[in-house]
C-alpha cells in the first residue's frame, strides 16, 4: 500500500516537473513554472521518505534538514547577477550526490553486481565526478575567486584526452572485474581531474554556456542512477534536466554564433581577447540634459538593455523614464536580445521585476524591422548585442551573431561608463557614428539625471 502511494506521488511529482518546464518557457507563466517545480520537488522528497521509511529514516530526515538549512538562504539571498555561479554550485552538489550514491551502490553490491548495471553505474560516476569539479571551477571563475582567463598550454588536448582515457579505461576494467574495488578511486580521481582540466581551459566568458552543458551532464548522470536504483522519478527528473540543459546550451551557443566543440575545446580566450581596433576615433559625448532635449521631440523610443543595466540595477529608473515618455504620448518599447546580460532571460527577469508590461518587451526578430522608423534608441549598458561587427567583420569573434539593429534608428544613445568594450572584448564602431550620442556614467545615475531633466522641462 505504501509502495503504491509512493509510486503515485512519484507520478504527481513527474507531472509537476513537466508542467514546470512548460510554464517556464514563457515570461508570463514563469512564476507558475517556479511554483510547480518547487511543489514537484516537495512531493518527490515526501514520496522518497515514504518509500524508504523502513531504512534509516532518521538519516534521511537529517539529510533533508541539512539541505533545507543550507539551501534556503542561498536561494533567497543571492543577487540576480550571481545566479549563474549559484547554478554552478547547485550542479556541483547535485552531481557529487549522484556520484557518491553510485559509489555507495557499487561498494554495497560488489562483487555480485551484474555487468550491465555496473556499466551504467560506471558511466554515471564518471559523468557525476567530472561535473562536480567542472562546476566548482565554473563557480570559482564566475565569482572571481580565480582568473576567468582560459588556462592554455601546449599539449593541453593530449593531457585532457589522456586523463579522460584513463577514466574510461579504468571504468571498463571495473565492469569486467567487479571485485577489483581498488579501481573505483582511480575512476573517480581521473574523472575529477578531467572535469577540472576541461573547465579551467575555458574562458570565464563562456561559463554560462558551460554551466548549461554541465547541467545536462548532471541530469544524464542522475537519470542513469535512476536506472540502477530502479527509481522512475529519478529517471524522469534526470532526463528532463539533461535534455533541457542540452537545449539551453544549444540555444545559447546559437545566439552567440558558437558551436559546442568551440566552447568546450576551443580555448575560448579568443573570445575575450578578440580584435580590438587600435584606430584613434573620436566619439561625441553628451550630457543627460542633451539627451532630454532630443527625447522631448521624439515620437518613438526603444530601450535596448544589456549587462550594464543589471550591474547598475537601473531597471526601475528605466521603467520610470518609460512611464514619463508614455505620459507625453511617446511610443515606448524594449528590445530584448536572447543573450543580453549574463544568463538566459536576464533582461526579461529584471524588467519584470520593475513591473514593465510584457507586451512592451519585443524579442530581437520582431523588433529589428522597427528600428529604421524609430526616433531614439537608448542603449542601457548593452554593447556586444548591438555591435555591427557581427554583421560586417568576418575576422571578429562576434561575426555571425545576430544583433539588435540599433544602428538603423535615427539617433542612438549609449549609456555606459567608458568607451571600453563589452564581454567579447571587441570595440564597437557604433560609438563613433555621427548619429550616436555617448553619455558616459553609471546607467542608474545617468538615467536618473535624464529623468529629472525631462521632468524639469515640463510639456
Ligand atoms: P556586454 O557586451 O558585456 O556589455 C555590457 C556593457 O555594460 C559594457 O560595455 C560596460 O561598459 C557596461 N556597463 C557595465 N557596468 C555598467 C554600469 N554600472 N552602468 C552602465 N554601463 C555599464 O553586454 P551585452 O551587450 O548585454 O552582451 C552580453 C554578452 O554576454 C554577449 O557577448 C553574450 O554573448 C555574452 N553572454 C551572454 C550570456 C547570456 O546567457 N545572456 C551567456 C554567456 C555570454 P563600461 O564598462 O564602459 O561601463
Amino acid at each position: 500500500m505504501t509502495d503504491l502511494l509512493a509510486e503515485s506521488l512519484y507520478v504527481v511529482a513527474a507531472l509537476l516537473f513537466v508542467l514546470s518546464l512548460k510554464f517556464m518557457a514563457e515570461v508570463r507563466t514563469s512564476r507558475m513554472g517556479n511554483i510547480c517545480g518547487v511543489a514537484g520537488m516537495a512531493v518527490a522528497i515526501g514520496a522518497t521518505l515514504l518509500a524508504y521509511q523502513t531504512q534509516n529514516v532518521d538519516l534521511l530526515v537529517g539529510a533533508v534538514a541539512i539541505g533545507v538549512v543550507v539551501g534556503s538562504p542561498i536561494g533567497l539571498k543571492v543577487a540576480m547577477t550571481a545566479v549563474p555561479q549559484r547554478t554552478a554550485m547547485s550542479h556541483a552538489f547535485g552531481s557529487l550526490a549522484v556520484a557518491l550514491v553510485g559509489a555507495a551502490e557499487y561498494y554495497h553490491d560488489a562483487p555480485a553486481i551484474d555487468p550491465a548495471t555496473l556499466s551504467v553505474l560506471s558511466g554515471e560516476m564518471v559523468l557525476g565526478f567530472l561535473t562536480f569539479t567542472g562546476s566548482c571551477i565554473a563557480f570559482a571563475k564566475l565569482q572571481g575567486l580565480i582568473s576567468g582567463k582560459p588556462l592554455l598550454y601546449r599539449g593541453r588536448m593530449f593531457v585532457s584526452m589522456g586523463v579522460l582515457g584513463v577514466a574510461i579505461a579504468s571504468a571498463a576494467y571495473l565492469v569486467a572485474n567487479p571485485s577489483q574495488e581498488m579501481v573505483l578511486p582511480l575512476v573517480a580521481g581521473a574523472a575529477l581531474v578531467f572535469g577540472f582540466l576541461l573547465v579551467i581551459a575555458i574562458g570565464g566568458a563562456d561559463m554560462p554556456t558551460v554551466i548549461a552543458i554541465l547541467n545536462s551532464f548532471a541530469g544524464i548522470s542522475a537519470a542513469a542512477l535512476g536506472f540502477v536504483l530502479d527509481n522512475q522519478l529519478l529517471i524522469v527528473a534526470g532526463t528532463l534536466d539533461g535534455s533541457s540543459g542540452l537545449i539551453l546550451g544549444i540555444i545559447m551557443s546559437k545566439a552567440m554564433n558558437r558551436s559546442f566543440t568551440n566552447i568546450l575545446f576551443g580555448g575560448v580566450g579568443a573570445t575575450v581577447t578578440g580584435t580590438t581596433s587600435t584606430e584613434t576615433r573620436v566619439a561625441q559625448t553628451y550630457t543627460p540634459e542633451d539627451v532630454a532635449t532630443i527625447m522631448r521631440d521624439a515620437r518613438s523610443v526603444i530601450f535596448a538593455p544589456g549587462y550594464g543595466m543589471a550591474v547598475a540595477q537601473a531597471q526601475h529608473v528605466v521603467k520610470e523614464l518609460a512611464d514619463v515618455l508614455q505620459a507625453r504620448g511617446i511610443d515606448v518599447k524594449y528590445a530584448i536580445h536572447p543573450v543580453a546580460g549574463r544568463m538566459p532571460g536576464h533582461m526579461n527577469v529584471l524588467l519584470a521585476e520593475a513591473q514593465v508590461p510584457y507586451d512592451q518587451l519585443w524579442e530581437m526578430d520582431r523588433v529589428n524591422p522597427l528600428f529604421p522608423e524609430t526616433d531614439v534608441v537608448i542603449v542601457v549598458g548593452a554593447n556586444d548585442v548591438t555591435n555591427p561587427a557581427a554583421r560586417t567583420r568576418p575576422d571578429s569573434p562576434l561575426y555571425g551573431m545576430p544583433i539588435l539593429d540599433v544602428d538603423k534608428a535615427r539617433t542612438v544613445v549609449f549609456i555606459k561608463r567608458s568607451m571600453g568594450p563589452g564581454f567579447s572584448g571587441v570595440d564597437n564602431e557604433l560609438f563613433y557614428l555621427p548619429k550616436t550620442m555617448m553619455v558616459l556614467g553609471d546607467a542608474k545615475k545617468v538615467l536618473t539625471e535624464l529623468l529629472s531633466s525631462l521632468r524639469n522641462m515640463g510639456n
